[in-house]
């Protein structure tokens, strides 16, 4: 079955879906995205994603291109065309098509928004929780922003290609202090020996992870111990277990550091406990693609 995308206005089909050369996000990155994850044919969370595009939306100073309704309609709609009963959904927002300069245009372009979506295994998901992944960590070279989704992703996109190079999955970027910000595109987690869930505040140094949220739930559920607080590598090396979350990948354990393991080197009983109840407590749309 071909592949659509939702492209200003129109589905059109994927191999043929075009933006404009002076797309403001094409020239200067200036837009923003969410990911948001389709299970059993349903979305996962989409308030949280919804509400957390608002916000960079307005930290940008982009007019929303819609209503909400009108937008999940659109993605709903994407999922649906393109038969995704597992996988994602991608929305992109940018500033919209204006003569190429800096500053924004006067008077504002209409926002240009993009949707797609596209299948994934669950069955290479879990595999993939199932044997751990290792990580690499990186020196922060991003913008002091991240908390803001922006499609500028080239120090995610170095550090990802960094982590491969060196067999890892993911690269976690590093404060000049020594503490973990999160990773390239997810959030960082450790369990300490006597069993508190780490994770660093949500401040403007991170992404405020929609799976981070789900995680906190399901932690409060199982009344488990938070604190919310950065932790050093070093910490996170001598950890209990260490893991990370994104809707792409839900919760994956960590079962190396640098090369160090982590724990007995085994995905953590703690991590796996997280993913397998994460669905239990995400919001879940009705079903947008039924099962054939
Ligand atoms: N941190 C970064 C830098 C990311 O890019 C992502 C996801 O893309 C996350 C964290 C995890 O966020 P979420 O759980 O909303 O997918």
């Amino acid at each position: 079955m071909s592949r659509i995308a939702y492209v200003n206005g129109r589905y059109v089909p994927h191999r043929s879906a075009k933006v404009h050369v002076e797309d403001r996000g094409y020239q200067f990155a200036d837009g923003v995205y969410e990911v948001c994850e389709v299970f059993c044919g349903r979305l996962v969370d989409e308030t949280r994603h919804l509400d957390r595009l608002d916000r960079s939306l307005s930290e940008l100073r982009i007019a929303a291109p819609m209503g909400r309704k009108a937008l999940l309609t659109v993605m709903r709609e994407t999922v649906a065309r393109n038969r995704v009963r597992n996988g994602l959904v991608y929305v992109q927002i940018s500033r919209g098509v204006a003569r190429r300069d800096h500053p924004f245009p006067d008077p504002a372009p209409v926002p240009a928004v993009v949707v797609t979506a596209k299948s994934l295994d669950p069955r290479a998901g879990e595999k993939l929780a199932q044997a751990g992944a290792a990580v690499i960590t990186t020196p922060e070279i991003r913008w002091a922003r991240p908390d803001i989704k922006s499609v500028a992703l080239l120090p995610n996109v170095l550090a990802k290609q960094q982590a491969r190079e060196a067999g890892a999955r993911e690269a976690w970027f590093v404060d000049p202090d020594g503490t973990v910000l999160e990773g390239a595109s997810t959030n960082a987690w450790i369990v300490t020996h006597d069993g508190t869930i780490v994770t660093r505040q949500a401040d403007r140094r991170i992404l405020r992870g929609v799976t981070r949220a789900g995680v906190i739930d399901a932690l409060a559920r199982r009344n488990l111990r938070l604190e919310e607080r950065a932790f050093t590598v070093e910490e996170a090396k001598a950890a209990a277990e260490a893991f990370i979350t994104s809707a792409s990948s839900l919760v994956i354990p960590v079962v190396r550091i640098d090369g160090t393991p982590v724990g007995d080197g085994k995905p953590g009983p703690v991590a796996l406990a997280l993913r397998a109840a994460l669905h239990d407590v995400t919001e879940m749309s009705h079903v947008v693609t039924p099962a054939l």
